[in-house]
């Protein structure tokens, strides 16, 4: 099973990293975890794409996660020859979503199904909303959702992906909860969203204060893993992008309170979930 970060950025626009979003290359294929700005981009670069993706998991609706939504949905059917509609597994308020992309994109359903003759259907997603639990299960992989804490952002989901022996966690956006506890447990790798505390507290600016609460910071993300065991962790979703020259700071902000290994993520960085380690 591969990793693949395509984008580790966040809501703030930058030259280099992609809106949030992690491909998981499993033994059935490629599972997408959220969908933020210019994820098709990315999967173009390690050829993935809309057509291809078993499935798309949505940690939670924050427009940073699902930017680009539309444009998977758009792409899986205006470049298939056959009928393919998109799976897509959520929180609550997941079908919502899916029915008022369609809605906003009436327009150029309507300007394609007009033009290409061999297009006879509508675009189309398969909508699985879930709180918790076992929600994709087909030869060696399984995927597990379990409830987060993003308050006030509810409800909020965090994925595990088991492939045979190996397992990977999707955090999403969240503090450490019993939710992200229980699917770290065991867990060979842990792909945590986090943001520098420390540095937000130097701006000051209350808009950017507000979200240290639903958040984790980077000792929370270490202590998560630490407490499980899990051998690597991987930070993304970077708040603020850290400055060149000072990934050595979000090291030690996490090595502090964790064993294990620490990864920075930069957008495409692949990484094999490796069997799990005897400690
Ligand atoms: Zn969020
Ligand atoms: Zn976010």
């Amino acid at each position: 099973m591969q990793v693949i970060i395509l984008g580790s950025g966040s809501p703030l626009p930058d030259p280099a990293r992609a809106g949030p979003s992690t491909l998981v290359r499993t033994a059935v294929g490629d599972l997408l975890f959220d969908c933020g700005r210019a994820v098709l981009m990315r999967c173009a670069a390690v050829g993935s794409g809309a057509g291809a993706i078993r499935g798309l998991y949505l940690t939670h609706l924050h427009s940073d996660h699902i930017t680009d939504l539309n444009d998977i949905f758009t792409m899986r059917w205006v470049m298939s020859l056959v009928p393919n509609p998109l799976p897509v597994f959520g929180p609550i308020g997941t079908a919502a979503l899916v029915q008022a992309t369609e809605a906003m994109l009436e327009p150029d359903i309507g300007y394609r199904l007009a033009h290409h003759d061999d297009l006879q259907w509508r675009p189309a997603a398969t909508v699985t909303e879930a709180d918790g639990g076992v929600i994709f299960d087909e030869g060696s992989v399984r995927v597990t959702a379990a409830p987060t804490d993003h308050a006030p952002v509810r409800p909020t989901l965090g994925f595990r992906v088991d492939d045979g022996d190996r397992s990977v966690v999707i955090a999403g956006d969240t503090v450490p909860c019993a939710g992200l506890d229980e699917l770290c447990a065991g867990a060979d790798m842990l792909v945590y969203t986090v943001v520098r505390r420390d540095l937000i507290e130097q701006v000051g600016l209350p808009r950017l204060t507000d979200v240290l609460d639903y958040h984790s910071s980077v000792p929370d993300a270490a202590r998560t893993a630490q407490r499980h065991g899990v051998p690597t962790l991987v930070l993304t979703h970077l708040v603020p992008a850290p400055a060149p020259g000072t990934e050595q700071e979000w090291f030690d902000q996490a090595t502090a309170h964790f064993t294990g290994d620490v990864v920075l993520a930069t957008d495409l960085l692949t990484l094999d979930v490796t069997p799990p380690r005897r400690r």
